[in-house]
Order: C-alpha cells, then structure tokens, then sequence
C-alpha cells in the first residue's frame, strides 16, 4: 500500500478497470484475471496492450521487482489513460523492503495494483499446484488487490478475499468471495463510482 493516487485520474474517466499484461505473463491468465474482477466486482473490464517490466524497478541483490517502485511507474505511465483502476499482471518474483515476497500490491484507495504468478505455481512443499490452482489463487491475488483500491482493508474472517494471506496455503483456505461485510462495503463503494462516473 502505497499512498492515494486518485489526484492523478484523468478527466471523463468511465468506471471501468484497464487490465494491463506485463512481460511474459501468459494470455489465459490475463483473462481469467479480467474475467473474475468484472464478474465478482461488477465493473467493466478492459483487457489493455502488454507492456514490458520496467528494469528501474528491478532489485539485483533481491533478484526480485519492487513491487512499490513498480506501482509509482504504473502510475506515471498510465497517469492519461481513462480508467478508473489499473491492475498489472505479471509473472515476475515480487518484494517490498519488509517482506521476502509479495503475491501483489495495491495503493490503498488509489488507482494502481500489481500481481504476479511467480509465486503461485508450486506449492510449499515444491509441487507444482497445477493449472487450475494457479489460475484460482491469481484471481484470489487480483480480487484482494483491486479491492485494496477500493479502500478495503485486511479482514480477520480466515475466508474472505481480503485476509491477509502469506503463503499460498493461507491462500488456499480463502474462498473466492468476499465475506458479509466486505462484500456490503465494497458494493457501496463500486455504486457510489458508478454513480459518478456512469458504467
Ligand atoms: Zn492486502
Ligand atoms: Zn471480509
């Protein structure tokens, strides 16, 4: 979480989220990606042109990205572009100075989030999880984030999408839905957008 960007949305912006693919994420994920955001949260989707992974925000000692440092890059990058939310997906090991690695990152109540398959293909143990298991923990990770935009907090309901989760176990127990009260404040904030922005 890294501050509020909603200063930087351009005008005439329609309350629809730009799904940007990043590197060598592959197609089936963006889309499962998109597909999950627009259905669970019940704004419009649009998938955008694939971008590389900017280098300036590669950590060599870490050989990770920083996920904050791609977060302010996102957010120049996209300052014009008329959507409401931004959501990178990426398939790049992600870090931030206080966690060996993130799954994804968001500005609270801004406009940009990042997530990353690197760390959601294999399982605790080293197995590999499978396709099916990948693509359901990516959409917990982008649901999660994309809500953090949305000025959700961490929810002590172990099931709910917006547990905080620190290992793909944890992120296995999750359901993908939001609990009572999540879901209630997240639906008054996507209407209350919907409201000012229009569909
Ligand atoms: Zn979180
Ligand atoms: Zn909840």
């Amino acid at each position: 979480m890294v501050g509020d960007g909603e200063a930087l949305a351009p005008e005439g912006l329609q309350a629809t989220i730009g799904v940007v693919p990043m590197g060598d994420v592959g197609e089936v994920a963006v889309r499962i990606v998109a597909a999950h955001l627009q259905t669970v949260l019940g704004l419009a989707v649009d998938i955008l042109e694939r971008r590389p992974v900017s280098d300036r925000c590669y950590v060599p000692d870490r050989r990770q990205y920083d996920a904050a440092k791609l977060i302010a890059a996102l957010k120049e990058c996209s300052a014009s572009w008329p959507y409401l939310k931004i959501v990178a997906v990426l398939s790049v090991d992600l870090g931030v100075p206080i966690l060996r690695f993130v799954f994804g990152e968001a500005e609270m109540g801004g406009r940009c989030a990042v997530v990353s398959g690197y760390r959601l293909r294999r399982n605790e143990d080293g197995t590999d999880a499978g396709l099916e298991v990948y693509y359901e923990r990516l959409a917990k990770v982008a649901l999660h984030e994309t809500a953090h935009t949305l000025s959700l907090f961490h929810c002590d309901d172990p099931r709910c999408l917006m547990h905080f989760a620190a290992s793909t176990k944890h992120l296995d127990r999750i359901r993908l839905f939001f609990c009572a009260r999540c879901a209630f404040l997240l639906k008054k904030t996507v209407q209350t957008l919907l409201e000012s922005h229009g569909p």
